[in-house]
């Protein structure tokens, strides 16, 4: 879709505007982006190549890309007062939006450029999309939905970056299920799962938008806790053992009432520590949760009060 924003081709082309391009300068140029565009899978890398290119040929203050969640938007340089929009679609369905902004208008024969550049962007963007969309899959447990293992070694390290580089806190949670091996045993290995991903859900229902979760292996749970000291930590682990202690599940008459226990592990600010020792911490605390009953939430500070 365009916008109201374009001149029509009667109109003479003002000081600023690029020349139309000659049908040779037009199959050089989409044959170069076309080249480009294929050096990266990254669709945040296809769109910088592109408005690299478009910004040699066209004028273009920035370009906005929505991605076809509805939810994800790039944007790259600035935004202006005149706009043009084009929707991109293959065979196979949509793509996402994209928006390109500048200050002058845009004139009919810079539109006719835009869509020749815009029809080498469509399938390099397609295979952006897929490989990104395999790369997500990848790092998703297909029991719970939550991320798995792989994908909280990649959001630790990176947390854990943040954390340093503006000495914010940052807190794990470890949660693991109690005797889980005895609701296998007593109620089948499909009912275990019901109850994995029951916990599951209520671990995302309890976290903040600004936490993650992850399944990080059978019957064990890990939350990241973003800017979350001790006591944050404690409070949101303790809300999370409740909630998980609240689940029921009826099979036969009988009701299966699962239960967690957490350890706690907080990287204090201004401190430089590596995800192992974090882990250890969190792990030993665990170790201490279940040693004190289970259903229960532990961090070392306890070892050291009690
Ligand atoms: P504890 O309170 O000490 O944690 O005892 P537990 O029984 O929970 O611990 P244990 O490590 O002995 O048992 C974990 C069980 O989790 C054993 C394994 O068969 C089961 N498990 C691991 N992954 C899955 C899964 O994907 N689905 C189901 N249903 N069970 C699983
Ligand atoms: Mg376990
Ligand atoms: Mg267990």
């Amino acid at each position: 879709m365009r916008d109201m924003t374009m001149l029509t081709g009667t109109q003479a082309r003002p000081l600023g505007y690029s020349a139309p391009l000659t049908p040779e300068q037009e199959i050089e140029a989409r044959a170069k982006l076309i080249q480009a565009l294929q050096m990266s899978l990254d669709p945040n890398d296809v769109l910088a190549i592109f408005f690299k290119h478009l910004q040699a040929i066209i004028p273009m203050g920035g370009i906005q890309f929505r991605f076809p969640n509805n939810k994800d938007i790039t944007k790259l340089g600035r935004d202006a007062l005149h706009h043009c929009d084009y929707r991109l679609t293959t065979d196979e369905g949509y793509l996402g939006e994209i928006i390109f902004n500048r200050s002058k208008r845009f004139i009919e024969s810079e539109l006719t450029t835009l869509e020749i550049l815009l029809g080498a962007l469509v399938y390099p963007m397609r295979n952006a999309l897929r490989h990104q969309a395999a790369m997500q899959l990848a790092l998703l447990d297909p029991l719970t939905r939550l991320g798995n293992r792989a994908a909280l070694d990649n959001a630790l390290r990176r947390e854990l970056q943040l954390a340093e580089r503006h000495h914010h806190e940052l807190s794990l949670l470890m949660i693991d299920v109690d005797h889980f091996k005895k609701i296998n045993d007593q109620y089948g290995h499909t009912l275990g799962d019901q109850v994995l991903q029951e916990i599951a859900r209520t671990i995302e229902s309890v976290c903040r938008e600004t936490d993650i979760s992850f399944r990080y292996g059978g019957e064990e749970f890990v939350v990241l806790l973003r800017k979350t000291n001790e006591m944050g930590a404690r409070t949101i682990g303790e809300r999370l053992r409740r909630e998980i202690s609240t689940i029921s599940i009826e099979k036969n008459g009988q009701s299966i009432e699962p239960t967690v226990s957490v350890g706690i592990s907080t990287r204090a600010s201004g401190q430089k520590e590596h995800i192992s020792d974090l882990f250890e911490r969190a792990d030993e605390a665990l170790y201490r949760a279940k040693q004190a009953g289970r259903n229960c939430v532990r961090d070392l500070s306890d070892v050291v009060t009690a």
